[in-house]
């Protein structure tokens, strides 16, 4: 591993500090308590060094949207006791037994198919090691883009009315705002996410607590729509790591 200057080391700690407490202003701002969300420092864009950063500067809960990356690191740097993982981005089916060894919370649940194969292997999982249920979102495309991945929401709306599998815990819906928008628009699009996940409650009793939604360029509008977790990336790494190549 490559050693990271101090100063850059204090730059990024300086990042999360102010991720930090904008994370807890937009909170208090919607009325809401900072503590109900939860930051997942996005890590894919960085190298296991700067990953380790992440974590000292006081991150619990890191994201990668890659699973081969998610588990290449949680092997060479064993931070599965220190660290939560987030899995935010596809997962292929042959890629779930490995990944679940490290115990993620997957956001990125896009096809039923991809839901019965990590309830298939959680069941397996269950009855070698009385592994827990694996917890899951499922992403819902709310923005209707072909570009986007995720679910529809009358998918979604099936899935949970129907009998979910055994092995897994729906804990919540994820959504991402369509590419470029911003503001109210992306605010708009995070309230119907919420609406969704208000109509399944009531309709089904399944309880859903988790909104994953908002990143760097969001996570104000996301929280304000009652976002429970939030996937900041590109903002802990100004002036730490140049993104632009
Ligand atoms: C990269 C990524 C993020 C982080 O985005 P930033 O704009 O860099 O904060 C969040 N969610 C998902 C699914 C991502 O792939």
């Amino acid at each position: 591993m490559s050693m990271m200057e101090k100063a850059k080391r204090d730059r990024l700690a300086d990042n999360w500090n102010s991720v930090v407490q904008d994370v807890a202003q937009a909170a208090t701002d919607a009325g809401r308590d900072p503590d109900s969300v939860c930051i997942i420092g996005v890590t894919k864009y960085v190298d296991a060094t700067v990953t380790a950063a992440v974590c000292d500067a006081g991150c619990r809960h890191l994201g990668e949207n890659r699973p081969q990356v998610l588990w290449e690191k949680a092997e060479t740097m064993t931070l599965d006791s220190v660290v939560q993982w987030h899995l935010i981005g596809h997962l292929q089916r042959n890629k779930v037994r490995r990944v679940l060894r490290h115990h993620p919370i997957i956001h990125s649940i896009d096809s039923q198919r991809l839901l019965a194969a990590v309830a298939d292997e959680s069941q397996i999982r269950n009855t070698q090691n009385e592994e827990p249920d694996v917890p899951v979102l499922l992403e819902v495309n709310i923005s209707g883009e072909d570009a986007k991945t995720g679910m529809s929401p009358e998918l979604i709306a099936q899935l949970v009315g129907s009998n979910l599998p055994v092995g897994i815990r729906v804990i919540g819906i994820m959504a991402m705002a369509g590419w470029g928008t911003q503001g109210d628009l992306a605010q708009a699009q995070f309230a119907a996410a919420r609406e969704l996940r208000d109509r399944l409650e009531s309709e089904t009793g399944q309880s859903l607590p988790e909104l994953s939604m908002g990143m760097s360029g969001d996570f104000r509008e996301a929280i304000a729509e009652g976002a429970t977790m939030v996937r900041i990336g590109s903002r802990l790494y100004e002036g730490v790591v140049d993104l632009t190549h």
